[in-house]
């Protein structure tokens, strides 16, 4: 039983996984930030406004659903809330043969009807 190289090859393994988690989170900022200077903060399927305090909630759609294809001029890009994001991303799952994996919850907890609410107070 040759076990001499777990340790070093584990960790090895540890820095590539790493390492690739940080080039995701880079690209995604990367095109994310692109396409929130390239596009006005609108959802595009509900309209729902965004400023600094809720643009976290506003996310990046590709809409060829190819997450490297990022042209530089935005065209794969659709800025939207996580709700219609997720509803999206459902109706494209349900087509055969496309495997994704989301790991953000189901809308239906975090949002809320209050979104709607906020607005009508502001008014
Ligand atoms: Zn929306
Ligand atoms: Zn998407």
């Amino acid at each position: 039983m040759a076990t001499k190289r777990d340790g070093p090859d584990l960790q090895r393994l540890d820095r590539i996984v790493a390492d690739a988690r940080r080039a995701r989170d880079e690209r995604d900022l990367g095109y994310r930030e692109r396409a929130l200077k390239l596009y006005p903060w609108i959802c595009g399927r509900c309209a729902r406004e965004f400023d600094r305090s809720n643009v976290s909630e506003l996310t990046v759609h590709h809409k060829d659903h190819n997450h490297d294809n990022n042209p530089p001029d935005g065209s794969n890009w659709e800025l939207l809330c996580l709700y219609c994001h997720d509803n999206e991303h459902q109706r494209y799952l349900e087509q055969p043969g496309t495997g994704s994996s989301r790991r953000d919850a189901t809308p239906s907890s975090t949002h809320t009807p209050f979104a709607d609410l906020a607005s009508l107070l502001k008014k």
